[in-house]
C-alpha cells in the first residue's frame, strides 16, 4: 500500500443561508456575499488563509489523484480563489495526470462565466446540489434556489460534459423531503434524467438535531412521508434509474458505466485521505481526526498544529487498519460487497477463532440470507438490490452486535462485558 494519502477533501464552510435540514459545519453569509471584495469577503479571505496554512502544514506531501472541494457552498468562491487553492496543491503536493478534481456547486450560486472559470482553474467534475425540481418542496426545505435555477445549471453542466470540457458531473437529489409524495418524487427523478447526468446521488432525508426540521418535528408541525411511502419512493428510484441505464454502485450513488466517484470510493474502501478545513475529518493513516466546527476554534487549532505539530494523526506513521466492523460496514455499502475471508485474514486470528467467529457471524446473517436482503457467492457477501440496499441498517446492526459479542468474549476472563 502507498504510504501516503493520495486524496484530499477541502471544506469551504460558506453558504448564503442554512437550509432547514442541514447540520453541517457552515457559516451562513447572507444573500449579498461577494467573496473577492465587499460583503463577507473579509471572513472568506481570512478563512482561506488558515486553510492554506493547514494544507501547507503537512510534512510529507505526495501527489494527489483525487481532490474534492465540498461544503458548504464552494461555488460561493470566485474562480480566482478556486484556482489559488488548486495551484497550492499543484505546487506543494503535485496532482497526478488524469486526477479527478471535484467541486460541489449549488444552483443560483454561480454564473456560466463562473463555471468556465472553475473549469479553467482545473475542476473536471462537478456535483450539483439540486435536491428537488419542485419549487414548493425547495421552499419548504429552506433552499435558496428555484427549479428554474436548477434547470439552467443542469443544462450548462450537460453542455460542458458533452463538449468534453469536464469529465463527469453528478446531480444530487434528496429523497423524502416534506411535500414529496410518490408523484412529486417521480417527477423529480424523471426531470433529473432528462439532463442525462453521468452520476446521481440520491440521499435520504435525515432529521438532525439542531435543525429547523427537528424543531418542527418536535412541535408536530412537519409532515414527512411515512415509512411505507418512503419505501415506495425508494423502489421507484431503483426502477426509474435502472431502466435509464444507471447502476447503483453504492447505497446512495448511481452512475452510468465508468462514472463512479473515485474520491468517494477512497472513503468506502478504507484507504487514507487528507482533509482540510473547519469541521472536516481526515484519516491519513487509518485513525480519524475531526477539526473544530467553530471558526475561532478551528483557527486556533491551525495555529497550534503549525507551531507545535500537536496532532499526531497528521504525522507520517504506519497505517492503522480500520477495525473489522468498520471495514465490513463500509464494504457492504458497495455493490460488490465484501470478501469476508479476506477481511478476516487481516485479523491474524488462529484457525479455531477464525472459524468460530465466522460461524457466529453466519448465525447472525442467516435470516437476512434467507429473506434475500443479503446475498452470498462463495466468500463474497453483498446487499441485494433494491431490498437489501434499502434495509441495509438491519444487516449492519446485526454485524455490530456480532462484533460487540466477540469482543466481549475476548475480555470475559477478567472483565464484565459492559453490555451484560
Ligand atoms: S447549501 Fe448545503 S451546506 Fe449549505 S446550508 Fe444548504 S444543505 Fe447545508
Amino acid at each position: 500500500m502507498n504510504k501516503f494519502p493520495r486524496s484530499a477533501y477541502v471544506h469551504i464552510p460558506f453558504c448564503h443561508r442554512r437550509c432547514f435540514y442541514c447540520d453541517f459545519a457552515v457559516i451562513p453569509l447572507g444573500n449579498k456575499v461577494e467573496t473577492l471584495k465587499g460583503y463577507g469577503s473579509k471572513t472568506v479571505q481570512e478563512y482561506l488563509q488558515f486553510l492554506y496554512k493547514e494544507i501547507l502544514s503537512i510534512k510529507h506531501k505526495s501527489p494527489l489523484s483525487t481532490i474534492y472541494i465540498g461544503g458548504g457552498t464552494p461555488s460561493i468562491l470566485d474562480p480566482t480563489q478556486i484556482k489559488e487553492l488548486i495551484d497550492l496543491f499543484k505546487e506543494n503536493y503535485g496532482i497526478d495526470y488524469g486526477a479527478e478534481i471535484t467541486m460541489e456547486v449549488d444552483p443560483a450560486s454561480f454564473t456560466q462565466d463562473d463555471l468556465f472559470g472553475f473549469i479553467n482553474a482545473g475542476i473536471n467534475r462537478f456535483s450539483l446540489g439540486v435536491q428537488s425540481f419542485n419549487n414548493q418542496i425547495l421552499q419548504k426545505s429552506g433552499r435558496r434556489h428555484l427549479k428554474e435555477d436548477a434547470e439552467k445549471s443542469c443544462l450548462w453542466l450537460k453542455r460542458e460534459y458533452e463538449s468534453g470540457l469536464i469529465k463527469s458531473w453528478s446531480l444530487d437529489l434528496i429523497q423524502n423531503l416534506p411535500l414529496s409524495g410518490f408523484k412529486e418524487w417521480q417527477d423529480d427523478l424523471k426531470k433529473a434524467i432528462t439532463f442525462s447526468p453521468p452520476h446521481l446521488s440520491i440521499y435520504d432525508l435525515n432529521i438532525e438535531n439542531g435543525t429547523v426540521f427537528k424543531k418542527l418535528v418536535n412541535l408536530g408541525k412537519l409532515k414527512l412521508p411515512s415509512d411505507e411511502q418512503a419505501f415506495r419512493n425508494s423502489k421507484l428510484t431503483h426502477l426509474i434509474l435502472k431502466n435509464s441505464g444507471y447502476s447503483r454502485y453504492e447505497i446512495s450513488n448511481y452512475c452510468l458505466p465508468r462514472h463512479q466517484s473515485r474520491h468517494n470510493r477512497v472513503y468506502w474502501s478504507g484507504l487514507g485521505w487528507w482533509s482540510f478545513g473547519q469541521g472536516s475529518t481526515s484519516s491519513p493513516w487509518g485513525e480519524k481526526l475531526t477539526r473544530p466546527r467553530v471558526s475561532k476554534e478551528y483557527k486556533e487549532w491551525v495555529i497550534r498544529q503549525c507551531e507545535l505539530n500537536l496532532d499526531s494523526s497528521l504525522i507520517n506513521k504506519d497505517f492503522v487498519y480500520k477495525e473489522l466492523d468498520e471495514k465490513i460496514m463500509l464494504g457492504l455499502r458497495l455493490k460488490e460487497g465484501i470478501d469476508i475471508k479476506e477481511l478476516f485474514k487481516e485479523q491474524n486470528w488462529e484457525n479455531k477463532k477464525f472459524e468460530s467467529n465466522f460461524s457466529k457471524l453466519l448465525e447472525e446473517w442467516e435470516k437476512f440470507l434467507d429473506s434475500g436482503l443479503l446475498v452470498r457467492k462463495g466468500n463474497r457477501f453483498f446487499l441485494s438490490e433494491p431490498k437489501g440496499m434499502e434495509l441495509s441498517n438491519q444487516v449492519i446492526i446485526s454485524m455490530f452486535k456480532w462484533w460487540d459479542e466477540i469482543n466481549c468474549n475476548k475480555s470475559a476472563v477478567t472483565l464484565t462485558c459492559p453490555s451484560q
